[in-house]
């Protein structure tokens, strides 16, 4: 799960990392008066969307006067905002924050990311902020400092002083650089993050060190011991197709394609969008039914494909292990009558009672194809939306 940046902070202050003052606003009016509140010569308005790269999309932009946020938010709110990690279609802006202004002398990278291979959170920084990170790393890897956090004694403080020294700050800005860094790695911690990252983390003109953007990502396992970063959770923020899938237990992941993948178990659907591509398709989504698919779930399932309008065609490939395929097969049927299919279906059955399941299928009346190997479907449905 993700937040917004300005709950991230909220969230960061608590771990002692420094941030600038600010208000969350979801109107004009509100960020208006929100300039009048900081009472500061220079603010920031900023958009809040899960994504980043919104500074160059034009989603942050500094002001000097109240009726400067006013003119901001009104280009801002209620529009999409498009930048590099949105996809085409942008993100609608409902919340802006507006932030003391800072003055900023220099620009850092500062991250904590689970890195499973280390089985343990490290700490990633770099001198040069301004740049993308993914863009430093393949460019100028050595100038990115890695610092393996241990999972139960936490940040050491000789990898405190060596991420400082990275970071090119001394005296008083290297303390302050060092809590800095110190509460983010707690906050990961405590708050099972999968990703905190600050980025740009600032030296300011009067020398101060702080987090200026900050952007957390949470485990979705682990939510459940934090009821309050759940009530975070903005589901202005994620698919609605998504949002509906977990209502029915479905593991499912919208995708830009036109093929609707129904599929049980995780790696079979993998498998299924591999060989989709390979025959020259493209699949509209992720999703695995889940190993003890039903009709219901079969419905549910087909439903939330059909609501998805690029949609063209519906590849279903299940496997009856402890399901046995004429039970899927009079699922799949049921589904496509009450959904009122309209659009091409091949299936896929394999496993106990597979020759009872095709008879099923073949003799339902339906207009759908059959197929006996994941090959012969994937080749039947990227034909049939052809
Ligand atoms: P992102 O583009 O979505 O990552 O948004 P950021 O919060 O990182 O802001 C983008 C850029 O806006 C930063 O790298 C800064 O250069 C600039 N910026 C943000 N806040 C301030 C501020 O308080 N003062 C100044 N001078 N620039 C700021
Ligand atoms: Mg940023």
């Amino acid at each position: 799960m993700n937040i917004h940046e300005y709950q991230a902070k909220q969230l960061l202050a608590k771990f002692a990392v420094p941030v600038s003052k600010g208000i969350a606003c979801r109107t004009v009016d509100e960020v208006g008066q929100a300039f009048q509140t900081l009472g500061v010569p220079l603010a920031v308005v900023k958009a809040q969307i899960h994504a980043g790269g919104r500074g160059k999309a034009g989603g942050v932009k500094l002001v000097r006067s109240a009726d400067d946020a006013k003119k901001v938010a009104q280009n801002l709110l209620g529009k999409a905002l498009v930048t590099h990690q949105t996809g085409p279609e942008g993100r609608v802006v409902k919340t802006l924050y507006v932030e003391a202004g800072s003055d900023i002398a220099r620009e850092m990278y500062l991250a904590v990311v689970m890195d499973r291979s280390a089985q343990a959170p490290v700490v990633i920084a770099a001198a040069e902020g301004g740049m993308d990170i993914e863009e430093l790393a393949a460019h100028k890897p050595a100038a990115i400092a890695r610092h393996r956090v241990h999972p139960v004694k936490g940040i050491q403080g000789f990898q405190l002083r060596a991420l400082t020294k990275h970071l090119g700050l001394s005296g008083d800005q290297a303390k302050a650089g060092a809590k800095l860094i110190s509460g983010l790695v707690q906050a990961f911690m405590a708050l099972d993050c999968s990703l905190a990252e600050i980025n740009p983390m600032i030296v300011t003109t009067q020398g101060e060190v702080k987090a200026l953007d900050a952007k957390m990502s949470f485990d979705d396992n682990a939510l459940f011991r934090h009821k309050d970063v759940q009530e975070l959770r903005d589901l202005n923020e994620e698919d609605p197709k998504e949002i509906e899938a977990k209502k029915f237990d479905l593991n499912y992941i919208a995708l830009h394609g036109n093929i609707g993948c129904m599929v049980n178990g995780a790696g079979l659907a993998m498998a299924t969008m591999d060989v989709i591509q390979l025959k020259g398709g493209m699949p509209a989504n992720f999703l695995d039914v889940g190993g003890g698919a039903n009709q219901q779930q079969v419905t549910n399932a087909f439903k939330i494909l059909l609501s998805d309008p690029n949609v063209k065609g519906i590849l279903v490939n299940i496997f009856g292990g402890i399901m046995k395929c004429d039970t899927i097969a009079s699922g799949v049927i049921a589904a496509a009558r009450e959904t009122k299919l309209s659009v091409p279906l091949v299936v896929r059955l394999e496993g106990t009672n597979v020759e009872l399941g095709r008879k099923l299928l073949q003799e339902s009346g339906l207009n759908l194809h059959t197929a006996t190997s994941l090959d012969e479907a994937a080749e039947k449905i990227v034909a049939a939306i052809r």
